[in-house]
């Protein structure tokens, strides 16, 4: 039910989206985030049994996916926290779980806010054909879903809330809740610079309470720099996917808050580095330990990763062959940026040790920066990091 993306969005997760929704006075579940067995199991027992521990990763459809259990024991917790947190959803493993009071429900409707193309207006949609098939429902009757444009110019009328909320068929007892939900979708989509928001479900209990039990909402790249808190969400999950990369890859990676990349071989080597560029008036970006071996494939993957952080204006490889061969390591810089059209960064590279002249020798000078000693090196990626921050300012 999203708009193609023709431009790009940052995605909030589920967690993140419920936080703006209940800001924002729409009401979510109580829960509480998890990482890990034992943090489910203490967030249950806040957030009280019944539980439903749901998957955090950007895709849809996690109920179908196995991504969602609703437990309601502490066995219960551990045997699906285990099961989730880690678990590969759809391409994403799962470092998250919401464990959120479970709702007992009596219907499940749709509610939603997107851009529609066609039409260049926004649109608000009502079914009450909510829960897990919407997409279903879209592609097969897409008359399930009521559609109301909005002029964005006035924002969505209360009357067209209530014809959109009727016109869907919402029951009578809870139709006025639910226009005021939608209402306030709207001024979010709107206030927030969202292509998309949405609830779905939009859970009805036995006593008419309306809950948003799922919440959508992605943000137009473009207007994040007038988002600054829902661009601080992004950084939080961005370190998370480093931090995951560099799990995947074998490396030892902290992220820092500054903008020189640094990789090392060896632990006391690189914390040396990030002192220099520290000493030299720089802000190091990370701690990168690519240990032993440096091989083509892992200079490469260490480059990937500090090209990944979006902070990074310049990077020092500071390398000292001992097992490591310099000339070994030259060559697997060479080609790993050989593999780019365009390197994106400056880099400069400093080896020492073993075969470490034949190394200098093998660099090529078209795609990296030599320097004979570390502190030249630090000096120049912290000058070239220095550039980039002006230039772009
Ligand atoms: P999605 O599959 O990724 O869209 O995740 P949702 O949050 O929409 O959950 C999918 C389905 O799981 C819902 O439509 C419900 O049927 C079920 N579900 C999710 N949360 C609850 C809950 O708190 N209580 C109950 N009974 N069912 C839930
Ligand atoms: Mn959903």
């Amino acid at each position: 039910m999203r708009a193609a993306a023709r431009f790009r969005v940052m995605r909030l997760h589920e967690y993140q989206a419920k936080e703006v929704f209940a800001d924002a006075g729409l009401s979510v579940p109580g829960a509480t985030l998890a990482t890990s067995v034992d943090e489910a199991v203490t967030a249950a027992e806040s957030v009280g049994y019944p539980v439903a521990i749901k998957a955090q990763v950007h895709v849809g459809g996690r109920g179908k996916a196995g991504g969602i259990e609703l437990v309601e024991s502490e066995a219960e917790v551990r045997e699906a926290a285990e099961s989730i947190l880690g678990m590969e959803l759809k391409g994403y493993e799962v470092h998250q779980a919401l464990v959120e009071s479970a709702v007992d429900f009596v219907d499940e409707l749709y509610v939603g806010i997107t851009m529609d193309r066609g039409a260049g207006r926004p649109v608000a949609m009502v079914s009450t054909r909510g829960g897990v098939d919407i997409e279903e429902v879209a592609a097969e009757s897409p008359e399930d879903i009521f559609r109301e444009h909005v002029d964005p110019a006035f924002g969505l009328h209360p009357y067209q809330g209530r014809r959109a909320v009727y016109g869907a068929g919402v029951t009578r007892e809870v139709a006025s809740d639910v226009a005021s939900v939608l209402g306030t979708l709207y001024e979010l989509w709107d206030a927030r610079d969202a292509s998309d928001a949405e609830i779905n479900p939009l859970m009805i209990t036995a006593e008419d309470e309306v809950v948003a039990a799922d919440a959508v909402m992605n943000i137009d790249d473009d207007a994040l720099f007038r988002q600054p808190d829902l661009e601080a969400m992004e950084s939080e999950s961005y370190a998370d996917d480093l931090e995951r990369k560099a799990g995947e890859y074998g490396f030892d990676y902290v992220r820092l808050e500054g903008n020189v990349g640094i990789i090392g071989n060896g632990a006391g080597l690189v914390m040396t580095t990030l002192d220099l560029v520290d000493h030299y008036g720089g802000e190091p970006a990370n701690f990168l330990d690519i240990g032993g071996g440096a091989k083509a494939e892992r200079v490469s993957n260490a480059l990937d990763m500090v090209f990944a952080d979006e902070n990074v204006e310049a990077v020092v490889f500071n390398i000292f062959g001992g097992i490591t061969r310099g000339d070994e390591v030259a060559r697997g810089i060479n080609e790993a940026l050989e593999n780019f059209d365009e390197i994106p960064k400056d880099v400069v590279v400093r080896l020492a040790g073993t075969n470490a002249e034949e190394g200098m020798e093998i660099l090529n000078t078209d795609l990296v920066a030599v320097e004979g000693t570390l502190e030249d090196a630090v000096r120049r990626a912290v000058e070239n990091a220095k550039d980039t921050e002006g230039a772009s300012a």
